[in-house]
C-alpha cells in the first residue's frame, strides 16, 4: 500500500525535499512496517525516532509504543507533523533538535527506562550518530536504522577486506549487528543515488571487554590511520602517543603474538581489545614504576 504521497504533501505545504538534510521519504507502508516490526515494540516501550520527516514510521511507532519522541531539524516538517498529523496525540512528542546534540541519557532518566531508537537516517550524519550511540549504549535496548548499503557493508565487515575499518571494529565491539533487508532507490522520494539497508543494533557485552574504552578507540584509530601500512609503521611507531617509550608497542605486539608485519585490517575485534588491554597494563606498570 502506498503512503500518502510525499510529493503531494510537500507540494501542498509549498516545500521541496532538502538534500542538505538527507530528505528521502519512504513511499511504501509495507516497507515502513518491516522497519517498525524489527523493533519488536512492547506497549511500555519509549521510542526515539531520528528524523520523522512526513511521519511514515512515526504513525506506526505511535500505534505500538507508549511514547514516541520524534527529533526533527526541519522546522516546517515538525510543524506539519505537530499540527496536522499528531495534533492532540499524547503518544507523540515532536522535538525540534539535531539528534547529534540531543541528550539521550537525560531522556532515558526522564521516562525511567532505556529507550529504543528508530530512523531512516539522513545519510550525512550516520557515522557521528553511530559513535554517539556507542557512548549511549547503556541507555538503549535496541536500535533499528536505515543506512546507506555501503555503510552497512562497512559496519558488518569481517577482518581481511577493504570494508573492514574503524567503524566496523568499534560498532562490532559495542553492538550485535544484524542485517534486516535492503531497499533500492525506487522506494523513496526523491530516489537517493544508492541503495539502503536496514540494520538492527543490540548493545552487547563484547567477547572480551576493553579495560579502558578510550584507549581501545585510540588503538583502533591509530592502527587504521594509514591502512596500507603495516602495524610496525603505524601503531608500533606511536608509543609516545600512549605515554610509552618508543619500542614498547613493538614488544607488546610481539608478546600478543601479532606479527608487526600485518596490517590493521587483518586483526579481529578481540585482538584489538587484547592489544589495548596489554597497552593499558604497560601504561599502569610504567606509571607505578
Ligand atoms: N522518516 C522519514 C521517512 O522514512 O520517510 C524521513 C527520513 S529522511 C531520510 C531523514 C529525515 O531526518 C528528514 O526528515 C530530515 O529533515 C531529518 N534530519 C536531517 N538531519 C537531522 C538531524 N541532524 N537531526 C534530526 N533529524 C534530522
Amino acid at each position: 500500500m502506498p503512503l500518502p504521497s510525499p510529493q503531494t504533501i510537500l507540494r501542498r505545504l509549498g516545500l521541496r525535499p532538502k538534500k542538505s538534510l538527507g530528505q528521502n521519504f519512504l513511499l511504501h507502508a509495507h516497507q515502513a512496517r518491516r522497519i517498525v516490526d524489527a523493533l519488536d515494540l512492547q506497549p511500555h516501550d519509549v521510542v526515539l525516532e531520528i528524523g520523522p520527516g512526513l511521519g511514515a514510521l512515526t504513525v506506526l511507532l505511535a500505534e505500538r509504543a507508549a511514547l514516541v519522541i520524534a527529533l526533527e531539524v526541519d522546522l516546517s516538517l515538525a510543524d506539519y507533523l505537530e499540527q496536522e498529523v499528531f495534533a492532540g496525540s499524547p503518544r507523540v512528542r515532536l522535538i525540534r533538535e539535531d539528534v547529534l546534540r540531543f541528550d539521550i541519557a537525560a531522556l532515558s532518566r526522564e521516562v525511567g527506562r532505556p529507550v529504543k531508537i528508530a530512523g531512516n537516517l539522513p545519510y550525512h550524519i550516520t557515522s557521528p550518530l553511530l559513535f554517539k550511540l556507542m557512548e549511549d549504549k547503556g541507555v538503549l535496548t535496541l536500535a533499528v536504522l536505515m543506512v546507506q548499503e555501503e555503510v552497512g557493508d562497512r559496519l558488518l565487515a569481517r577482518p581481511g577486506g577493504k570494508d573492514y575499518g574503524i567503524l566496523s571494529v568499534m560498532a562490532q565491539y559495542h553492538f550485535r549487528l544484524t542485517r534486516q533487508f535492503s531497499l533500492g532507490p525506487g522506494n523513496f522520494y526523491p530516489p537517493p543515488q544508492v541503495s539502503s539497508v536496514v540494520l538492527k543494533l543490540e548493545p552487547a557485552a563484547p567477547e572480551l571487554r576493553a579495560e579502558d574504552e578510550q584507549i581501545f578507540a585510540k588503538v583502533v584509530k591509530t592502527a587504521f590511520a594509514q591502512r596500507r601500512k603495516t602495524l610496525k609503521n603505524t601503531l608500533a611507531a606511536q608509543g609516545p602517543a600512549f605515554g610509552l617509550p618508543p619500542g614498547d608497542l613493538l614488544n607488546i605486539l610481539k608478546e600478543a603474538g601479532i606479527d608487526p608485519g600485518r596490517r590493521a585490517e587483518s586483526l579481529s575485534v578481540a585482538q584489538f581489545v587484547k592489544l589495548s588491554n596489554s597497552i593499558c597494563e604497560k601504561m599502569k606498570t610504567d606509571r607505578a614504576g
